[in-house]
């Protein structure tokens, strides 16, 4: 085992939680610092005796930062045991039921809360105290701070115990917190990178008045102490709180078993990221206060309950880089060069910065550390940047002049988003365009995409697709790694690939604008090659679902004398350019199906989308409702995506929305 690790995960823990606890700021994530504390209790547990009084692992947190008076907790404010997956949840309730000697007992589920924990002191019904968490047993004294949280009674409703104190946890509800950072970008102040950070600074505020001017807000989770009245379980004391006036979460529920209780967090895992507050997991705790008694606490934990987390989406890295590569239509694609981290158990290296204005409204500069976010499926996203972290050795993004792989000028035109690499026999693009040119949905050349294409270009046996069909056995063979058979077998795959659908065929040219779908729509309007190089702008613009954008792509494409000497030599080869008979009229496959389209499409403007849904027999609609059969969203969806996932409505991209339309 590594006990080398330990000095130096020591060291690392200790320099976050002063960061964090004394300073309010925060380089890693919670769930990064989680995974340095539970590397080190395994290093500890393996090796007890290497165990110092100094470790983070035998104390709470840190002292509290001067400026505040100091609070003795009537009783330790605790910190929870962690369980990251169904296991270790699984595990947890294993070893109370052995304890208690039951196998079923009542658990109490809340949603954990991102903020920053607080207790609150009543005397005679009236708020008396607040005080941070501190390091557990002494806090800092935030009274006049607290008071300006309008949801915390300054008097309790009705009957209380004489005193008492209660614990919740102070937030800053994200929707406040957009219109909080775009106010203060009006002013021309720096913006805030998170919710939570922003609710500890502002509770921490010397002066109330600033408190004041953030909405904050709470929610009150349990008694911590208390002189009187005592309730029997977790449940009633939620009751209780909420009757005295607390602001209690509804969304708590009582789990009669282990199974009900992962309902209730993999029912959380689904949607937690629709809630108005940072959330990061669900607690679970024995319901009777009596067997929480009876477990008592090991170490700094409560053995009553645990926090099951869920998987990180966001951490922070550091922006090493940004370089581009050139795409098929030769656009510079900037990306950016991260420090591998692991995010949600992938591995991320890369992120897409989409082009030079995206990287300018981000702020990013080379070196930044950044936040960056993995949710599902989706490539990985820069969030924001760290800029607390700047040491002024950072430095700014510029598009390159000339194109990378070629050398040749790159431009820009006017009202264009990208950058282009303006050579067409630019080897990267087509490098790019053979990949895609052979791909399945296109001419589907087995085994000549990837290295065997790369290998074709340098080789300069291929310097547009066209070569494709020219080339010999021979050259073939002295390609490196390229034996009798595989030679065969390409060139028998190149030969099939001659009597592909027109519609393919305008695929794999790689047009802009022109997938799969509008593929099939020209290739059934025109039926063959000649008369669609032919056809003007107004002739593509009259097709139903043929925008403008689309034509002007199409009319560009067939005007390039290389694009026409392409066809020309495809034709020569003998590739079918022309499909035998026109295809029936369009089945109306969305026939009955109801639409919602939000955010930007990759392809498709708003209206050519609608178009098709209206070609296809679909109908569309403006606002999601329990009728929406689909919302088909893009980027930047707003709130018609809550809506949908609130009314369970699905919802689809693009792609889907194309197989849909497909028939498939
Ligand atoms: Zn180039």
């Amino acid at each position: 085992m590594n006990e080398k690790r330990l000095p130096e995960l020591r060291r690392a823990i200790n320099r976050h939680s002063h960061l964090y606890h004394v300073l309010d700021r925060q380089e890693i994530t919670d769930a990064q610092y989680d995974e340095l504390m539970r590397e080190l209790r395994a290093i500890e547990g393996e090796h007890p005796d290497l165990v110092t009084p100094d470790s983070p692992t035998q104390r709470v947190g840190e002292a509290p930062a001067a400026g505040f008076a100091e609070v003795q907790h009537s009783r330790p404010m605790l910190s929870l045991a962690n369980a990251f997956d169904d296991d270790e949840f699984l595990a947890w309730h294993r070893r109370v039921a052995d304890l208690l000697e039951r196998e079923e007992f009542e658990m109490v589920c809340e949603l954990k809360y991102d903020g920053l924990a607080v207790a609150l002191t009543y005397e005679d019904g009236v708020f008396v105290r607040g005080a941070t968490r501190g390091n557990g047993r002494v806090g800092e004294d935030v009274t006049s701070n607290l008071r300006t949280i309008r949801s915390i009674p300054l008097r309790v409703l009705g009957e209380a115990p004489a005193r008492f104190d209660v614990r919740g946890e102070v937030y800053f509800p994200k929707s406040e917190f957009r219109k909080f950072n775009e106010d203060r970008e009006a002013q021309g102040l720096q913006t805030y990178a998170n919710p939570r950070n922003t609710a500890a600074g502002s509770l921490r505020q010397l002066d109330p008045r600033n408190t004041a001017q953030r909405p904050l807000d709470i929610f009150v989770y349990t008694i911590g102490y208390s002189e009187g009245a005592a309730y029997d379980t977790q449940w009633d004391t939620l009751e209780a709180l909420a009757g005295l006036g607390f602001r209690v979460n509804g969304n708590n529920r009582l789990a009669r078993s282990k199974e009900e209780a992962l309902d209730f967090y993999h029912e959380w895992l689904e949607k937690f990221e629709d809630l108005d507050y940072g959330c990061d997991g669900v607690v679970v705790k024995v319901n009777e206060l009596d067997y929480q008694r009876h477990l008592g606490d090991v170490g700094r934990e409560p053995r009553w309950a645990i926090a099951y987390k869920f998987p990180a989406t966001q951490v922070v890295t550091q922006l090493l880089d940004i370089r581009v590569n050139v795409g098929r239509t030769g656009s510079i694609n900037p990306y950016a060069v991260l420090e591998p981290v692991v995010i949600g158990g992938a591995t991320v290296k890369q992120a897409t910065l989409h082009n030079e204005d995206y990287i300018r409204s981000k702020g990013l500069l080379i070196g930044d550390w950044v936040v960056v976010e993995r949710a599902g499926e989706v490539i990985p996203q820069i969030v924001s940047v760290v800029t607390g972290r700047r040491t002024g050795d950072e430095r700014p993004f510029e598009m390159p002049t000339t194109c990378p792989v070629c050398g040749r000028p790159v431009v820009r035109t006017e009202g264009e988003a990208m950058s282009y690499c303006t050579n067409p026999a630019c080897p990267a693009q087509v490098a790019r365009l053979l990949e895609h040119f052979v791909s399945r949905g296109a001419m589907d050349i087995e085994g000549m995409g990837g290295k065997t294409g790369v290998a074709l270009i340098e080789q300069g046996l291929v310097q547009d697709v066209a070569d494709l069909y020219y080339l010999e056995k021979e050259s073939l063979l002295k390609l490196e790694r390229m034996a009798e058979k595989s030679a065969s077998n390409l060139l028998a795959g190149v030969e099939r690939s001659k009597s592909r659908p027109l519609s393919r065929v305008l695929v794999a040219l790689g047009i802009g604008h022109v997938g799969s779908e509008v593929a099939d729509l020209l290739a059934r309007h025109f039926g063959t090659m000649e008369a669609l190089m032919a056809a003007t702008e107004g002739d593509l613009a009259a097709i139903p679902t043929v925008g403008p954008k689309i034509a002007a792509s199409v009319v560009a494409y067939f005007r390039s004398e290389a694009n026409r000497k392409v066809i020309d030599r495809l034709r020569d080869a003998g590739v079918r350019l022309a499909d035998e008979a026109r295809a029936e009229p369009r089945e109306q496959v969305l026939a009955g199906l109801r639409f919602v389209v939000t955010g930007r499409l990759p392809s498709f403007s708003r209206s050519e989308i609608e178009g098709r849904i209206k070609d296809l027999g679909g109908s569309v609609g403006s606002s999601v409702s329990r009728n929406t059969s689909y919302l088909v969203a893009g980027e930047d969806a707003g709130s018609k995506l809550a809506d949908a996932e609130r009314l369970g409505v699905e919802v689809i991209d693009e792609e889907m929305f194309l197989k849909l339309a497909s028939g498939a």
